[in-house]
């Protein structure tokens, strides 16, 4: 049996956020309700008795509005159609102000056995500057009812780049995660809103934000990602790591027997392929095998074995040479202090 990551999507939200570029809807029960009967349809159309699935994802969108009941239900589908490993990962995102103590009670006996907590940041000038819903004591009340209702899997998502942001108040946020120790934190750069000397700002940020989770004994294993020891997020290092995943609802993207997919980013679209009985994808350009490795692997602080660039050995050669790769062992990898380069580099591969 092949072991299988599977994402699935819940596009809605309370209402968008201005920096978000995730496909997603406005929340509204009966829209979800008939939301969740397509995507089990979807899962139907999907079972494979040959696949092993050992990561669930629920991501979106905000798929803390889901309520136990469904999120129950959602997973009885799964395990219905395709067999789930014993040692698995189950993720939920969720946003904090969406939870409470019975309800995180709830989402573990359903199976869910990792909280990946969108606090964003601990400081309320940064939230409002966000226009989150949520405020900092939300934030740190969310992960303490996730402990006690006993989630010992969490992951915290920061954001850095905002204009209210200085390296006083990054620090502030850093003693919080000290504070609280949780298992994973993802450090997001804010994209595609228009920002004065953004990118210097962003890096000096990046780098003290790096440097302060180091210190803290976190791994930096991914461009955004860091991690207890043995902590890492076995879902996400699927996509990085050349391996299989499923990935169900608009928008969302897979990888099976070396093809890549991805479904239509559109309700109707995405409701009207599965009515006519087929899966609801659209056109995707194939990706050169190793082409694909390179870009995905280098997103990892360890990088891919050096076999992967053998087609590619004039840009490797001189990314080498100039000091934009470096060999780790039997890999290739970006030095650390160049990682917020990757795109230019991958540009030298495309
Ligand atoms: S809640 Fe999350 S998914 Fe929804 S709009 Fe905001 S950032 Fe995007």
């Amino acid at each position: 049996m092949i072991k299988t990551g599977f994402y699935i999507h819940f596009p809605f939200c309370r209402r968008g956020c201005f920096y978000c570029h995730f496909f997603k809807k406005k929340h509204r029960q009966l829209a979800a309700d008939e939301y969740l009967g397509y995507l089990a349809r979807e899962i139907r159309r999907r079972r494979d008795p040959g696949l092993l699935l050992d990561t669930v994802y629920i991501g979106g969108g905000s798929p803390s509005l889901l309520t136990p009941p469904q999120i129950s239900a959602l997973l009885e589908t799964t395990a219905k159609n395709f067999p789930i490993d014993k040692k698995n990962e189950i993720t939920l995102e969720a946003n904090p102000e969406d939870l409470d103590a019975p309800q995180l009670k709830a989402f573990l006996r359903a199976g869910v056995n990792r909280l990946s907590i969108g606090v964003q940041s601990f400081q309320d000038r940064d939230l409002r500057c966000l226009k989150r819903t949520h405020s900092a004591a939300q934030a740190l009340q969310a992960m303490e009812q996730a402990r006690e209702a006993g989630f010992t899997n969490i992951s915290l998502d920061l954001i850095i780049g905002l204009e209210t942001q200085t390296s006083r108040s990054m620090e502030r946020n850093f003693r919080q995660i000290e504070t609280l120790k949780p298992a994973h934190v993802s450090v997001y750069i804010l994209e595609g809103v228009p920002r004065q000397a953004a990118d210097e700002r962003d890096a000096r940020l990046y780098f003290q934000a790096r440097q302060s989770l180091l210190d803290l004994g976190y791994d930096h294993y991914e461009v955004s990602n860091f991690c207890r020891p043995g902590k890492a997020s076995r879902h996400n290092l699927k996509y990085w790591k050349n391996q299989p995943y499923i990935g169900l609802g608009p928008s969302a993207a897979g990888f099976l027997d070396g093809r890549d997919y991805r479904n239509h980013p559109d309700l109707k679209k995405y409701y009207a392929g599965l009515d006519k009985g087929i899966l609801p994808e659209q056109k995707t350009a194939p990706l050169q095998p190793d082409l694909r490795r390179i870009i995905t692997g280098l997103r990892l602080l360890d990088g891919i074995p050096a076999s992967a660039f053998k087609s590619f050995s004039a840009p490797s050669d001189f990314l080498l040479t100039e000091g934009f790769l470096i060999r780790k062992g039997k890999n290739i990898a970006v030095p650390a202090d160049k990682i917020l380069l990757l795109n230019e580099i991958l540009g030298y591969f495309v």
